[in-house]
């Protein structure tokens, strides 16, 4: 019998990968949309996901889920495992166990294309095995880049789809979990002033061995208790608007979004995780 091929697209809930789907859905039909849940979401994300999927007439697949919300295998199912240490940049422990995994484990021994939204203005190699994936059934594609598709084209897409931008682009230009350690100090102010219920949630991993003085923290250096006292605040959010202002006066007429973007890079341009943030 011949091998089932499959046509598959990742949503994380970012806007590349979003307009991806948007400009795939009639080029491949039989395209199938997967999102790896990890239970620590926005819900402007799921809001957005739910737009989506509207759009794209098709449900998108909830991979961690389970019907019996006690066997999900989210984030803190992770932790738990984890003997409660906290992901970092260097130990991403959360990216393998809850997007990577989890997608395998979905294509299974299928052979699959894989759509990856890599645009044509990034240089980042993308979904290739063994930093990804250790599955050579997986093949991935890059329509984007074949297609020359860039950020200005990803903003023109889902504009024009009437989907425009899942709402936390106002103040935060990553998707994934609300406690990514991926995330600019700026954006966790945003984070403590949109969502001060998730902030405190987010502060309650955070550890302290007041014997050894081990500290584990989101962010490197800093906990969130001294991120939230006001002075620090008002010099974080003074940084950013500083940021912001010489950005639109070396070229203005951009979208708030777009220099928003330029300021966090800048500020961090560390590459997160592709599953999670495209
Ligand atoms: S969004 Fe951040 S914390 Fe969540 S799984 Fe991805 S890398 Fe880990």
């Amino acid at each position: 019998m011949a091998q089932k091929i499959r046509h598959v697209l990742g949503l994380s809930g970012g806007k590349d990968s979003s307009a991806l789907a948007v400009y795939m859905r009639d080029k491949v039909p039989e395209m199938e949309y997967f999102f790896s849940d990890t239970g620590k979401e926005l819900q402007e994300t799921y809001d957005f996901l739910d737009r989506l999927e509207a759009f794209l007439g098709k449900p998108i697949v909830r991979l961690n889920m389970n019907a019996d919300a006690n066997s999900n295998r989210d984030f803190d199912h992770w932790l738990t495992v984890y003997g409660g240490l906290l992901p970092s940049s260097q130990i991403r422990w959360c990216t393998v166990n809850l997007k990577i995994r989890p997608f395998e484990e979905y294509i299974g021994t299928d052979h699959a294309y894989h759509y990856i939204a890599i645009r044509a203005d990034e240089d980042r190699i993308g979904y290739k095995p063994p930093s990804i994936s250790s599955l050579n059934n997986i093949e991935p594609k890059y329509p984007f880049k074949e297609d020359g598709i860039t950020k200005e084209d990803v903003y023109r897409i889902l504009e024009e789809s009437g989907l425009g931008l899942p709402d936390y682009y106002k103040w935060r230009t990553r998707s994934g979990c609300y406690f990514c350690f991926f995330q600019r100090k700026s954006e966790w102010v945003g984070l403590l002033e949109q969502h001060p219920d998730l902030f405190e949630l987010a502060k309650g991993y955070e550890k302290f061995n007041s014997e050894t003085g081990e500290r584990f923290t989101w962010c490197q250096g800093e906990s969130l208790e001294e991120l939230s006292q006001p002075e620090r605040i008002a010099e974080i959010k003074a940084n950013t608007e500083k940021a912001m202002a010489s950005k639109k006066a070396a070229k203005p007429n951009r979208r708030l979004i777009e220099i928003l973007t330029d300021v966090l890079d800048d500020e961090d341009d560390e590459e997160p995780c592709l599953p999670c943030h495209k």
